[in-house]
């Protein structure tokens, strides 16, 4: 296992019952938000702070190590370090819309959330193949979808609270953890709810997998090493994070019409979104509410009449907008 002391304890309100909790209800779900590593967390909050609204968790720390699979020409003029803002995924074509409809099923039990996300998977993958291939990535490399009901994982990229979704970059090969329980206990309260979530989970994920091939996750991960204060480290955090929900929600607006993500699904979609993001005493690593949504919006909503990863151009916009 590897440790990983630069990731940061991330958390909401309730952080201290990070440790095995796997029947909490759906109030407490934010404390889902802990660090990839929950091994070696050093920036926590552990203040306990009031939650406003209900916070939505969004994941851990994208952890890489090692190089992701080469495709035909990640690589731009730029430096490794600007490959996060000029990079051929942003001048790529309308993502493909999957034509998949969402999957008819409960969510109450692990089979049910298998089917769902599974299917999901499988179609976010063939949306952006051709946006990656268009990129110059290794664009049929898919990542290993692994879907749990443990308290805790244990991933190439270290030891991970079980509660959390997160993504692993690992020499060449990719992963991403969704914890079913997660999705099911957010069925308990609310079906369209968790549909709504569970849809945006795996889109998120998938989009640390996008920026993984194309050399933007590795290159920010190195642009935070560098910097040499806090403040700019959870900054270059932010672009990240929040690039990541706009690329997940472009391949949900890719295929809204299919999906169909409109109706009471999209209206818990624009809650999830909406209320996704840094709390209160927290660190400041996945951006706030009201810049998540705008990302959020920024990817699900068409450019003319498609989808374009060029909307989500984080590293070239302004601070505010990924405070
Ligand atoms: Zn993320």
């Amino acid at each position: 296992m590897v440790n990983l002391s630069r990731t940061t304890l991330r958390g909401f309100a309730t952080v201290g019952a990070l440790a095995g909790f796997a029947a909490m209800a759906l109030p407490n779900a934010q404390a889902a938000q802990t660090a990839a590593t929950a091994t070696t967390a050093t920036t926590a909050g552990t203040a306990a702070t009031a939650a406003t609204a209900t916070p939505v968790p969004i994941d851990g720390q994208p952890i890489v190590i090692g190089n992701p699979p080469a495709g035909e020409g990640v690589t731009t003029k730029s430096s490794t370090l600007n490959i996060v803002r000029y990079n051929r995924l942003y001048k790529t074509g309308p993502i493909t819309p999957s034509k998949c409809r969402e999957v008819n099923v409960s969510l109450r039990t692990a089979a049910g959330v298998d089917a769902y996300i599974s299917q999901l998977f499988r179609c976010t993958y063939a949306e952006w193949a051709l946006p990656l291939k268009q990129a110059g990535a290794a664009y049929k490399v898919a990542p290993k979808l692994v879907l749990h009901s443990s308290s805790s994982v244990r991933s190439y990229c270290g030891v991970v609270n079980g509660s959390t979704a997160f993504f692993c970059g690992y020499n060449g090969k990719s992963w991403i953890y969704i914890p079913r329980h997660v999705i099911q206990n957010y069925w308990g309260q609310s079906p369209t709810m968790a549909r709504a979530y569970a849809t945006n989970v795996l889109s998120h994920e998938y989009a640390h997998h996008v920026q993984w091939l194309t050399g933007i996750l590795g290159a920010s991960w190195q642009r935070q090493r560098a910097f040499s204060t806090y403040a700019a480290q959870m900054e270059e955090s932010r672009r990240r994070e929040l690039q990541a929900s706009c690329l997940g929600s472009a391949s949900i607006g890719a295929n809204k019409r299919y999906y169909p993500m409109a109706g009471g699904l999209y209206q818990q979609w624009v809650y999830v979104v909406s209320n996704s993001g840094d709390q209160p005493g927290y660190p400041r690593d996945h951006g706030s509410l009201k810049n998540h949504r705008f990302w959020s919006f920024a990817g699900f909503n068409a450019s003319r009449s498609y989808t374009v990863a060029g909307n989500c151009n984080t590293w070239n916009a302004n601070s505010t907008y990924v405070a």
